[in-house]
């Protein structure tokens, strides 16, 4: 877009403050993860949890001049103001009239899933012979799909957007922006969120998307989907796909059979399409394109040929770290402007000042100048140490480039650069097209490479967080238990990623592990639940909380504070004995301790307790009682102190189970990981943890022959045996071997056989046929983690916990 800020107001109806001619070609809503300033207005979003005026300050200290936000500060010099209604509307307003100015064909897709995976392999398919633009990543609500539409311009011949919907009547507003000429439906899966009554209630809300469509494709497997497009869309041209043969474009064979090609029905005519991948979703959606590429009138081998040439969908950005104390990130999936702008928004949430880019040609651009020209000016914004180039166009280029920059004409010749091998504690951005391999980049820089890993979801985790947060009034707070090494997880990068999402306090255990998180970067408040005596030397240096739970800890902890002259009241926090019998004040304890607080250079932060059987039905009425222990001896001691301290006392199961109990502040832990004892919480939750590794050996063990120490199993007949390279010196119990545990390949679960070694165990496939170097699941969906944890008689906290230190942990954002 390029709109002058008058237009801008005028076309929305919003007050203009300030320089009325200013260009706006992007919109940033996120002060963190700007990119750029030029041209760029700064949209302060509120919402009903969070407003964004908070980071206008921030925006500004980062050179933005246009602020569009709900309410006016005038204490700002030479900004420029647009002063809105409502900050969402404003933007689908823009949106609306943006898209209005362009005759551009367009192509809407809703569905449960699918969606991301639909849009660019249509727009692999199609961008060759139309300009296309396409929505960035799965960038499709209220928000994403107003962003998205903001993308188009005048060269663009087709537009291809997601639209996606979590609560009820929000497809009108985003259909009353964007009604597509061509509407697509995925997939409904049966399933519906607790936003809608029904999943017929969700169906009649998603295909409100197709009210001004001339042409509707949908799979129309599901009968209410069928059933309802038909009658109510009568008047328009229908096109159903796939796996009944009702619909107007289906599987003719037994797909299933790899031997043969896949027959598909169109109509009247027939014809046979490669796919290598078979599973239901896969070809689904493989359906849906022809669909959609018969209605741009492709013929069949024209249809094969694109079919031929998908390229599977990634869409994650990998963050590993390397040698040398660098950090990757490694997005080297595809390679255009808007996926590099979402690099670089990306990286900005690290923080880190020292940067590194190392970047490809792009293999698709057209008008190559005057794109490049526009991947410096974006680059030169990021002020990286150095970028290293790779490819023949982009390297002619090398002018363009403030940074250092280094050239080569392909991957192999960077990896033996001598300052690519002498880059130190800097992050690493990876970008290149897929020809260019990349990767190897990648894994040449790793830090070790290990078969065996635990992946860790970053996005899961956020997921969870909100499937809890749905649970509570808006405004409870919420820490995040990060103790014990993120339960297992990780140090700092979790808490990072926590702060980045605004999380309002951080729990650890012990002091180093909160001092470890302050080196880190992380401002978040954190509190210390065994503050031992030798540390609050520490505690004090790098701000840290301590939980205060008995008269000897506030006293030495006083003594503290006044030895080292602290002026200001120490914030601290204060714990109650409630009925958990471990830490904390009782009852009789509590008029001195008003009295001892009173007369210290203290500030109770907050007051809390912690339940013993939250996740204990049989024990409802236990917890009830510790809940009333706890308000009324958290109310008396208010009463006596000059603070206002906020109360906590629920975690992960408390959360779900006595949410009428929140108080101002809840804490999470296991939740955040994606396990719940509770069946309906835990069907919402994501599995945000994969420990896996590879098979290192398969043998044939014939009858009568025996395997690992002890000879503990013996075969009873002819088998097949995997050698995997995890033992218990990497936390795999010893208790899971000869037969108590099991591991899953490709979501069938095979026994763990014999004794567990140190490093390996041996599983039994028996005659199921698996390769060398097969991926092999020790826990994520199958076996799941509290499978796996009952394999090891003990809760999922402490299979997590127990996972050693040498297992890499490697992070994932979507
Ligand atoms: C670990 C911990 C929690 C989090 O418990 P989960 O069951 O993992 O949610 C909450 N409060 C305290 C005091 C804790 O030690």
């Amino acid at each position: 877009m390029n709109y002058t800020t008058r237009q801008i107001a005028e076309i929305t109806g919003s007050q203009l403050i300030g320089d009325e001619n200013l260009h706006l070609k992007n919109i940033a809503y996120d002060s963190r993860t700007l990119f750029s300033v030029n041209d760029t207005a700064f949209l302060a979003i509120n919402t009903s949890k969070n407003s964004g005026e908070k980071y206008i300050q921030s925006a500004i200290e980062k050179g933005i001049d246009i602020i569009i936000s709900e309410h006016y500060y005038s204490d700002y010099k030479n900004i420029t103001w647009i002063i809105v209604d409502n900050s969402i509307q404003f933007l689908q307003k823009i949106a609306k009239y943006h898209l209005k100015q362009f005759y551009l064909k367009t192509v809407g897709i809703t569905g449960s899933n699918g969606k991301t995976i639909v849009k660019e392999w249509l727009y692999q398919s199609l961008f060759h012979d139309y300009a296309t633009v396409k929505s960035p990543k799965s960038f499709n609500s209220q928000l994403g799909l107003p962003l998205s539409l903001l993308e188009i311009n005048k060269k663009h011949q087709l537009g291809i957007f997601e639209v996606g919907i979590s609560k009820h009547a929000e497809m009108k507003i985003l259909e009353d922006i964007f009604p597509p000429q061509i509407g697509v439906l995925t997939h409904i899966g049966s399933a519906h969120s607790s936003n809608f009554d029904s999943a017929e209630d969700l169906i009649d809300e998603k295909i409100r998307l197709f009210e001004n469509s001339e042409t509707i494709i949908f799979n129309g497997d599901n009968e209410l989907v069928y059933n309802k497009i038909t009658e109510r869309y009568s008047s328009k041209k229908l096109i159903s796909f796939g796996f009944k043969n009702r619909n107007k474009v289906f599987i003719k064979n037994d797909w299933k059979n790899r031997s043969q090609e896949v027959f598909i029905q169109y109509f009247e005519e027939e014809f046979s399409v490669p796919v290598n991948q078979r599973d239901e979703a896969t070809i689904s959606n493989v359906l849906c394109v022809i669909s959609v590429l018969k209605e741009f009138g492709f013929d069949n081998s024209k249809i094969v040929e694109k079919l031929n040439s998908l390229k599977s969908v990634e869409m994650r950005l990998e963050s590993v770290n390397g040698i040398r104390n660098n950090l990757i990130i490694n997005d080297s999936f595809n390679l255009d402007l808007d996926s590099l702008k979402i690099a670089f928004q990306h990286i900005n949430e690290y923080n880190k000042p020292n940067k590194v880019l190392i970047l490809t040609d792009f293999v698709e651009g057209k008008n190559a100048d005057q794109l490049y020209q526009e991947v410096a000016a974006l680059t030169n914004e990021q002020h990286f140490k150095s970028v290293f180039l790779i490819g023949n166009e982009i390297t002619k280029l090398e002018r363009l480039f403030d940074a250092k920059t280094f050239t080569f004409s392909n991957t192999a010749e960077l990896i033996d650069n001598v300052y690519l091998n002498q880059i130190e504690n800097h992050l690493i951005l990876l970008k290149g097209a897929r020809k260019f391999e990349i990767d190897k980049v990648k894994s040449y820089l790793e830090l070790q490479k290990h078969d065996t890993v635990l992946e860790v979801n970053l996005n899961s985790i956020l997921h969870n967080i909100n499937v809890h947060k749905a649970l509570l009034k808006p405004e409870t707070k919420m820490m995040a238990m990060v103790k014990a090494y993120s339960y297992g997880l990780g140090g700092y990068e979790i808490a990072e990623f926590l702060q980045h999402h605004h999380i309002d306090y951080l729990g650890v255990a012990y002091a180093d592990e909160g001092v470890d998180l302050r080196k880190n970067g992380i401002t978040t408040p954190i509190m210390v639940m065994n503050p031992e005596q030798h540390s609050y030397n520490i505690i004090i240096d790098y701000n840290l909380e301590p939980e205060i739970y008995s008269f000897r800890v506030l006293e030495l902890f006083n003594e503290k504070l006044i030895q080292k002259g602290i002026q200001h009241r120490y914030p601290i926090h204060i714990k109650l004995e409630t009925g958990m019998h471990r830490l904390g004040f009782k009852k009789d304890e509590l008029s001195m301790l008003i009295e001892k607080l009173n007369s210290m250079n203290v500030k109770v932060k907050s007051i809390f307790s912690h339940l013993s059987s939250s996740d204990d039905d049989q024990e409802k009425e236990y917890t009830l009682a510790q809940i009333h222990i706890f308000n009324e001896n958290s109310l008396a001691l208010i009463q006596g102190i000059n603070d206002q301290p906020i109360r906590h006392i629920l975690n992960t199961s408390g959360i779900v189970n006595f949410s009428d109990y929140q108080f101002d502040m809840v804490r999470i832990g296991i939740g955040m990981v994606g396990v719940s004892a509770h069946p309906e919480i835990k069907k919402q939750l994501k599995s945000a943890v994969t420990f896996k590794t590879v098979i290192s050996q398969i043998s044939t063990v014939n009858k009568g022959e025996s395997v690992g120490y002890n000879r503990k199993f013996k075969a009873l007949e002819n088998t097949n045996i995997a050698t995997i390279p995890v033992g218990y010196a990497d936390g795999i119990p010893r208790l899971v071997g000869n037969n108590a545990g099991f591991v899953g390949i490709r979501k069938n679960l095979f026994p763990i056989v014999g004794n567990v070694c140190m490093d390996m165990m041996m599983i039994d496939l028996g005659d199921f046929v698996a390769k060398e170097g097969e991926e092999v699941i020790i826990f994520n969906s199958s076996p799941s983690l509290e499978e796996f944890a009952s394999y090891c008689k003990t809760i999922s906290y402490e299979v997590l916990t127990s996972i050693s230190r040498r297992v890499k942990r490697i992070y994932i954002k979507d």
